[in-house]
Protein backbone atom coordinates (compact mmCIF):
# COMPACT_ATOMS: atom_id res chain seq x y z
CA UNK A 1 0.00 0.00 0.00
CA UNK A 2 1.06 3.73 -0.72
CA UNK A 3 1.51 6.05 2.16
CA UNK A 4 -1.46 7.31 2.89
CA UNK A 5 -1.20 10.84 1.28
CA UNK A 6 -2.49 12.17 -1.90
CA UNK A 7 -4.01 15.55 -3.94
CA UNK A 8 -7.04 15.53 -5.43
CA UNK A 9 -7.37 17.87 -8.04
CA UNK A 10 -10.86 19.10 -9.12
CA UNK A 11 -11.21 19.66 -12.71
CA UNK A 12 -14.57 20.64 -12.39
CA UNK A 13 -14.15 23.32 -9.73
CA UNK A 14 -11.43 24.93 -12.06
CA UNK A 15 -13.81 25.05 -15.05
CA UNK A 16 -16.40 26.65 -11.97
CA UNK A 17 -14.01 28.93 -11.25
CA UNK A 18 -13.06 30.13 -14.32
CA UNK A 19 -17.05 30.68 -14.88
CA UNK A 20 -16.96 33.14 -12.28
CA UNK A 21 -14.16 35.07 -13.36
CA UNK A 22 -15.76 35.23 -16.17
CA UNK A 23 -19.45 36.67 -14.79
CA UNK A 24 -17.04 38.80 -12.92
CA UNK A 25 -15.21 40.61 -16.16
CA UNK A 26 -17.78 39.50 -19.01
CA UNK A 27 -16.52 41.75 -21.26
CA UNK A 28 -13.09 40.63 -21.29
CA UNK A 29 -10.98 37.70 -22.33
CA UNK A 30 -9.80 36.02 -20.08
CA UNK A 31 -5.76 34.75 -19.74
CA UNK A 32 -6.18 31.71 -17.36
CA UNK A 33 -2.75 31.96 -15.04
CA UNK A 34 -0.91 28.48 -14.85
CA UNK A 35 2.40 29.40 -13.90
CA UNK A 36 4.36 27.70 -11.00
CA UNK A 37 2.43 23.94 -12.01
CA UNK A 38 -0.49 25.67 -12.30
CA UNK A 39 0.11 26.80 -9.01
CA UNK A 40 1.04 23.26 -7.87
CA UNK A 41 -2.49 21.79 -10.13
CA UNK A 42 -0.23 20.56 -12.51
CA UNK A 43 0.24 22.10 -16.22
CA UNK A 44 -1.25 19.35 -18.13
CA UNK A 45 -4.45 19.65 -15.68
CA UNK A 46 -4.40 23.07 -15.67
CA UNK A 47 -5.09 23.31 -19.72
CA UNK A 48 -7.57 20.79 -19.17
CA UNK A 49 -9.06 22.76 -16.45
CA UNK A 50 -8.93 25.82 -17.85
CA UNK A 51 -9.88 24.37 -22.03
CA UNK A 52 -12.43 26.97 -21.85
CA UNK A 53 -9.93 30.25 -21.43
CA UNK A 54 -9.17 32.55 -24.01
CA UNK A 55 -6.02 31.57 -23.42
CA UNK A 56 -2.87 30.56 -20.70
CA UNK A 57 -0.52 32.52 -18.82
CA UNK A 58 2.67 31.24 -17.35
CA UNK A 59 6.13 31.93 -17.20
CA UNK A 60 9.30 29.63 -18.85
CA UNK A 61 9.58 29.04 -22.61
CA UNK A 62 9.60 25.20 -22.58
CA UNK A 63 6.37 24.89 -20.74
CA UNK A 64 5.13 27.29 -23.14
CA UNK A 65 5.97 24.66 -25.76
CA UNK A 66 5.16 21.73 -23.74
CA UNK A 67 1.43 23.42 -23.67
CA UNK A 68 1.92 23.29 -27.53
CA UNK A 69 2.56 19.46 -27.58
CA UNK A 70 0.09 18.90 -25.31
CA UNK A 71 -2.32 19.79 -28.29
CA UNK A 72 -3.01 23.73 -26.83
CA UNK A 73 -3.85 25.73 -29.82
CA UNK A 74 -5.15 28.81 -28.50
CA UNK A 75 -2.89 32.23 -27.62
CA UNK A 76 -0.21 31.73 -24.46
CA UNK A 77 1.66 34.17 -22.65
CA UNK A 78 4.87 34.60 -21.37
CA UNK A 79 4.13 36.63 -17.96
CA UNK A 80 8.13 37.59 -17.69
CA UNK A 81 8.97 37.65 -21.20
CA UNK A 82 12.12 35.88 -22.86
CA UNK A 83 15.41 35.50 -20.98
CA UNK A 84 17.27 35.52 -24.22
CA UNK A 85 17.72 36.28 -28.09
CA UNK A 86 17.33 32.48 -28.43
CA UNK A 87 13.67 32.67 -27.83
CA UNK A 88 12.91 34.84 -30.50
CA UNK A 89 12.26 32.60 -33.13
CA UNK A 90 9.96 30.03 -30.69
CA UNK A 91 7.66 33.38 -30.61
CA UNK A 92 7.40 33.56 -33.73
CA UNK A 93 7.34 29.59 -34.88
CA UNK A 94 4.77 28.46 -31.64
CA UNK A 95 3.00 31.99 -31.61
CA UNK A 96 4.03 32.81 -28.56
CA UNK A 97 3.02 36.06 -27.01
CA UNK A 98 5.52 37.42 -25.02
CA UNK A 99 5.26 40.22 -21.99
CA UNK A 100 8.35 42.74 -22.65
CA UNK A 101 9.12 44.86 -19.44
CA UNK A 102 12.47 46.14 -19.97
CA UNK A 103 14.70 47.90 -22.76
CA UNK A 104 16.46 44.81 -22.83
CA UNK A 105 13.90 42.74 -24.38
CA UNK A 106 13.13 45.38 -26.82
CA UNK A 107 16.78 44.79 -28.32
CA UNK A 108 16.35 41.14 -28.41
CA UNK A 109 12.88 41.77 -30.42
CA UNK A 110 15.23 44.44 -32.43
CA UNK A 111 18.05 42.38 -33.28
CA UNK A 112 16.44 39.50 -34.53
CA UNK A 113 14.34 38.73 -37.62
CA UNK A 114 11.03 38.02 -37.18
CA UNK A 115 10.25 35.75 -40.08
CA UNK A 116 6.17 35.80 -38.53
CA UNK A 117 4.38 38.47 -36.70
CA UNK A 118 4.18 38.04 -33.24
CA UNK A 119 2.12 39.41 -30.68
CA UNK A 120 3.59 41.63 -27.54
CA UNK A 121 2.38 42.42 -24.27
CA UNK A 122 4.22 45.75 -22.87
CA UNK A 123 4.55 46.26 -19.54
CA UNK A 124 3.97 49.15 -17.63
CA UNK A 125 5.36 49.58 -14.19
CA UNK A 126 2.93 51.67 -12.28
CA UNK A 127 4.20 51.22 -8.49
CA UNK A 128 4.40 47.56 -7.80
CA UNK A 129 8.10 48.32 -8.66
CA UNK A 130 8.78 44.94 -9.57
CA UNK A 131 8.82 44.69 -13.73
CA UNK A 132 7.65 47.05 -16.59
CA UNK A 133 8.58 51.06 -17.90
CA UNK A 134 7.10 53.79 -16.14
CA UNK A 135 4.71 55.73 -17.13
CA UNK A 136 6.91 58.50 -18.10
CA UNK A 137 9.02 55.62 -20.53
CA UNK A 138 6.04 53.78 -22.03
CA UNK A 139 5.51 55.51 -25.07
CA UNK A 140 9.30 55.18 -25.94
CA UNK A 141 9.15 52.16 -25.83
CA UNK A 142 6.12 51.57 -27.41
CA UNK A 143 7.15 53.39 -30.48
CA UNK A 144 10.19 51.32 -30.57
CA UNK A 145 8.49 48.21 -30.65
CA UNK A 146 6.42 49.63 -33.40
CA UNK A 147 9.08 50.58 -35.28
CA UNK A 148 9.91 46.50 -35.57
CA UNK A 149 8.52 44.80 -38.85
CA UNK A 150 7.78 41.82 -37.32
CA UNK A 151 5.55 43.10 -34.43
CA UNK A 152 1.69 42.59 -34.81
CA UNK A 153 -0.51 43.59 -31.92
CA UNK A 154 0.64 45.41 -28.55
CA UNK A 155 -1.14 44.97 -25.73
CA UNK A 156 -0.92 47.26 -23.12
CA UNK A 157 -0.53 45.55 -19.65
CA UNK A 158 0.14 46.42 -15.97
CA UNK A 159 -0.06 44.81 -12.83
CA UNK A 160 -1.26 45.46 -9.41
CA UNK A 161 0.19 45.41 -6.18
CA UNK A 162 -3.03 45.66 -3.55
CA UNK A 163 -5.70 44.74 -6.39
CA UNK A 164 -7.73 43.01 -3.41
CA UNK A 165 -8.17 46.16 -1.26
CA UNK A 166 -10.45 48.97 -2.25
CA UNK A 167 -7.93 51.55 -0.86
CA UNK A 168 -4.45 50.87 0.08
CA UNK A 169 -3.16 54.11 1.75
CA UNK A 170 0.31 53.31 -0.12
CA UNK A 171 -0.69 52.46 -3.56
CA UNK A 172 -4.23 52.28 -4.46
CA UNK A 173 -5.24 50.30 -6.98
CA UNK A 174 -6.85 54.02 -8.35
CA UNK A 175 -3.61 55.08 -8.43
CA UNK A 176 -1.98 52.98 -10.56
CA UNK A 177 -5.05 53.15 -12.90
CA UNK A 178 -4.26 56.64 -13.18
CA UNK A 179 -0.73 56.27 -13.91
CA UNK A 180 -1.52 53.28 -16.40
CA UNK A 181 -4.07 55.98 -18.29
CA UNK A 182 -1.34 58.77 -18.27
CA UNK A 183 0.96 56.50 -19.31
CA UNK A 184 -1.08 55.27 -22.02
CA UNK A 185 -2.60 58.20 -23.06
CA UNK A 186 -2.75 57.79 -26.72
CA UNK A 187 -1.14 54.41 -27.51
CA UNK A 188 -3.83 52.29 -29.12
CA UNK A 189 -3.93 48.24 -28.57
CA UNK A 190 -5.89 46.55 -26.29
CA UNK A 191 -5.42 46.66 -21.93
CA UNK A 192 -4.75 43.84 -19.48
CA UNK A 193 -4.81 44.88 -16.32
CA UNK A 194 -6.38 42.60 -13.25
CA UNK A 195 -5.36 39.61 -11.89
CA UNK A 196 -7.70 38.22 -9.54
CA UNK A 197 -8.08 40.89 -6.87
CA UNK A 198 -8.80 42.96 -10.23
CA UNK A 199 -11.57 40.77 -11.82
CA UNK A 200 -13.17 40.29 -8.52
CA UNK A 201 -13.12 44.14 -7.94
CA UNK A 202 -16.97 45.33 -8.51
CA UNK A 203 -16.75 48.94 -7.51
CA UNK A 204 -16.34 52.29 -9.40
CA UNK A 205 -13.44 50.90 -11.39
CA UNK A 206 -14.27 47.73 -12.51
CA UNK A 207 -15.46 48.56 -16.35
CA UNK A 208 -11.91 49.66 -16.73
CA UNK A 209 -10.45 47.06 -14.86
CA UNK A 210 -11.89 44.17 -16.92
CA UNK A 211 -10.79 44.93 -20.29
CA UNK A 212 -9.92 43.71 -22.60
CA UNK A 213 -8.11 41.05 -20.98
CA UNK A 214 -8.23 39.83 -17.50
CA UNK A 215 -5.48 37.29 -16.12
CA UNK A 216 -6.85 35.67 -12.87
CA UNK A 217 -4.97 33.08 -10.92
CA UNK A 218 -5.46 32.77 -7.37
CA UNK A 219 -8.91 32.95 -7.83
CA UNK A 220 -9.22 30.09 -10.62
CA UNK A 221 -7.64 27.50 -8.10
CA UNK A 222 -10.66 28.64 -5.21
CA UNK A 223 -7.99 30.65 -3.30
CA UNK A 224 -8.95 34.42 -2.25
CA UNK A 225 -6.93 36.82 -3.71
CA UNK A 226 -7.53 38.38 0.24
CA UNK A 227 -9.17 41.37 1.06
CA UNK A 228 -11.01 40.01 4.35
CA UNK A 229 -13.44 38.36 1.63
CA UNK A 230 -13.44 34.46 1.52
CA UNK A 231 -12.98 32.56 -1.63
CA UNK A 232 -16.62 31.08 -0.76
CA UNK A 233 -17.53 34.38 -0.08
CA UNK A 234 -16.78 34.98 -3.84
CA UNK A 235 -18.54 32.07 -4.85
CA UNK A 236 -15.19 29.73 -5.76
CA UNK A 237 -14.83 26.42 -4.78
CA UNK A 238 -11.50 24.59 -3.93
CA UNK A 239 -9.51 22.94 -6.55
CA UNK A 240 -7.17 20.74 -4.80
CA UNK A 241 -8.09 18.85 -1.47
CA UNK A 242 -5.25 17.23 0.35
CA UNK A 243 -5.85 14.24 2.10
CA UNK A 244 -4.12 11.93 4.48
CA UNK A 245 -4.96 9.70 7.37
CA UNK A 246 -4.30 8.97 11.19
CA UNK A 247 -1.24 6.70 11.40
CA UNK A 248 -0.67 6.20 15.10
CA UNK A 249 -2.16 7.71 18.19
CA UNK A 250 -0.37 8.70 21.56
CA UNK A 251 -2.54 8.82 24.26
CA UNK A 252 -1.23 11.55 26.30
CA UNK A 253 -1.20 12.76 30.31
CA UNK A 254 -1.43 16.16 31.65
CA UNK A 255 1.97 17.82 30.92
CA UNK A 256 3.21 15.40 28.48
CA UNK A 257 4.79 17.65 25.23
CA UNK A 258 4.75 16.37 21.39
CA UNK A 259 7.10 16.18 18.43
CA UNK A 260 10.32 18.14 18.09
CA UNK A 261 10.96 20.83 20.61
CA UNK A 262 8.37 19.71 22.84
CA UNK A 263 6.06 22.67 22.03
CA UNK A 264 2.99 21.41 22.99
CA UNK A 265 2.24 20.51 26.48
CA UNK A 266 -1.05 18.58 27.08
CA UNK A 267 -3.08 20.26 29.53
CA UNK A 268 -4.90 17.29 30.14
CA UNK A 269 -5.37 13.55 29.43
CA UNK A 270 -5.69 13.70 25.73
CA UNK A 271 -5.26 12.05 22.11
CA UNK A 272 -3.34 13.24 19.18
CA UNK A 273 -3.14 11.59 16.20
CA UNK A 274 -0.05 11.34 13.85
CA UNK A 275 -0.77 12.44 10.51
CA UNK A 276 1.03 11.02 7.33
CA UNK A 277 2.14 15.08 5.99
CA UNK A 278 4.78 17.17 6.86
CA UNK A 279 6.40 19.89 5.19
CA UNK A 280 8.75 17.37 2.79
CA UNK A 281 5.08 17.03 1.59
CA UNK A 282 4.04 20.85 1.23
CA UNK A 283 2.68 21.63 4.73
CA UNK A 284 3.84 24.56 5.94
CA UNK A 285 6.35 23.99 9.27
CA UNK A 286 5.55 27.23 10.10
CA UNK A 287 1.90 26.41 11.15
CA UNK A 288 1.05 27.44 14.71
CA UNK A 289 -0.84 25.20 17.26
CA UNK A 290 -4.72 25.55 16.17
CA UNK A 291 -4.18 25.88 12.74
CA UNK A 292 -7.22 23.76 11.32
CA UNK A 293 -7.23 20.03 10.91
CA UNK A 294 -10.18 17.71 9.88
CA UNK A 295 -10.45 14.53 11.04
CA UNK A 296 -13.38 12.13 9.99
CA UNK A 297 -14.99 15.37 8.82
CA UNK A 298 -14.85 16.88 12.39
CA UNK A 299 -12.57 20.34 12.89
CA UNK A 300 -9.80 19.64 14.98
CA UNK A 301 -6.47 21.45 15.09
CA UNK A 302 -2.96 21.05 15.23
CA UNK A 303 -0.88 20.85 17.91
CA UNK A 304 2.89 20.65 18.29
CA UNK A 305 5.57 20.90 15.77
CA UNK A 306 4.93 20.01 12.26
CA UNK A 307 7.97 18.09 11.17
CA UNK A 308 9.64 16.37 8.11
CA UNK A 309 6.97 13.63 7.52
CA UNK A 310 4.34 13.63 9.84
CA UNK A 311 2.58 15.95 12.23
CA UNK A 312 0.32 15.69 15.04
CA UNK A 313 -3.51 16.53 15.54
CA UNK A 314 -5.75 16.56 18.66
CA UNK A 315 -8.33 14.15 18.90
CA UNK A 316 -10.50 15.66 21.56
CA UNK A 317 -13.29 16.26 19.56
CA UNK A 318 -13.33 13.37 17.40
CA UNK A 319 -15.73 10.45 18.15
CA UNK A 320 -14.09 7.01 17.13
CA UNK A 321 -10.89 8.37 16.07
CA UNK A 322 -8.65 5.66 15.12
CA UNK A 323 -5.32 4.55 12.68
CA UNK A 324 -6.82 5.00 9.57
CA UNK A 325 -9.46 7.74 9.99
CA UNK A 326 -8.72 9.91 7.40
CA UNK A 327 -7.98 13.35 7.24
CA UNK A 328 -8.46 16.35 5.58
CA UNK A 329 -5.59 19.21 5.37
CA UNK A 330 -7.19 21.58 2.86
CA UNK A 331 -9.78 21.79 0.72
CA UNK A 332 -12.97 20.07 0.29
CA UNK A 333 -14.36 21.35 3.49
CA UNK A 334 -11.65 23.58 4.51
CA UNK A 335 -10.65 26.26 2.58
CA UNK A 336 -6.87 26.49 2.18
CA UNK A 337 -6.67 30.12 3.05
CA UNK A 338 -7.60 29.03 6.64
CA UNK A 339 -4.67 27.06 7.10
CA UNK A 340 -2.42 29.11 5.22
CA UNK A 341 -3.69 31.61 7.97
CA UNK A 342 -2.52 29.44 10.91
CA UNK A 343 1.50 29.45 9.24
CA UNK A 344 1.39 33.16 8.56
CA UNK A 345 1.25 32.60 4.71
CA UNK A 346 -1.27 33.04 1.94
CA UNK A 347 -2.80 30.24 -0.03
CA UNK A 348 -1.00 31.17 -3.14
CA UNK A 349 2.13 29.43 -1.40
CA UNK A 350 0.54 26.44 -0.32
CA UNK A 351 -0.36 25.33 -3.39
CA UNK A 352 1.99 25.56 -5.18
CA UNK A 353 4.80 24.08 -2.06
CA UNK A 354 2.92 20.81 -3.10
CA UNK A 355 5.72 18.34 -3.35
CA UNK A 356 6.60 16.13 -6.06
CA UNK A 357 6.26 13.00 -4.12
CA UNK A 358 2.79 13.41 -3.09
CA UNK A 359 0.63 11.86 -5.39
CA UNK A 360 -2.47 13.46 -7.12
CA UNK A 361 -5.48 12.05 -8.92
CA UNK A 362 -7.98 13.81 -10.40
CA UNK A 363 -11.91 13.11 -8.55
N1 LIG B 1 -0.68 38.59 -13.97
C1 LIG B 1 0.60 38.64 -13.64
C2 LIG B 1 1.53 39.50 -14.43
C3 LIG B 1 1.08 37.94 -12.55
O1 LIG B 1 2.37 38.01 -12.22
C4 LIG B 1 0.16 37.15 -11.79
C5 LIG B 1 0.61 36.43 -10.60
O2 LIG B 1 1.38 36.88 -9.82
C6 LIG B 1 -1.17 37.11 -12.19
C7 LIG B 1 -1.57 37.84 -13.28
C8 LIG B 1 -2.19 36.30 -11.42
O3 LIG B 1 -2.33 36.82 -10.13
P1 LIG B 1 -3.41 36.22 -9.10
O4 LIG B 1 -2.97 34.85 -8.79
O5 LIG B 1 -3.31 37.11 -7.90
O6 LIG B 1 -4.71 36.28 -9.78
Amino acid sequence: MPRPLHAIIHLDAMQHNLARARACAPTAKAWAVVKANAYGHGLERGMRGFVQADGLALIETENALRLRELGWVKPILLLEGIFDTADVPLLAEHNINSTVHCIEQVKMLEYTQLYRPIDVHLKMNTGMNRLGFRPDEYAAAYNRLRAIPGIRNITLMTHFANADELENPRLSIAEQVRRFREGAAGLEGQRSLSNSGGVLHQAALAKELHNDWVRPGVMLYGGTPGGGVTAREYGLLPTMTLKSEIIGIQQLQKGDTVGYGSRFEAPGPMAVGVVACGYADGYPRHAEHGTPVLVDGVKTRLVGRVSMDMMTVDLSPVVNARVGSKVTLWGDGLPIDEVANGAGTIGYELMCALAPRVRVHEG
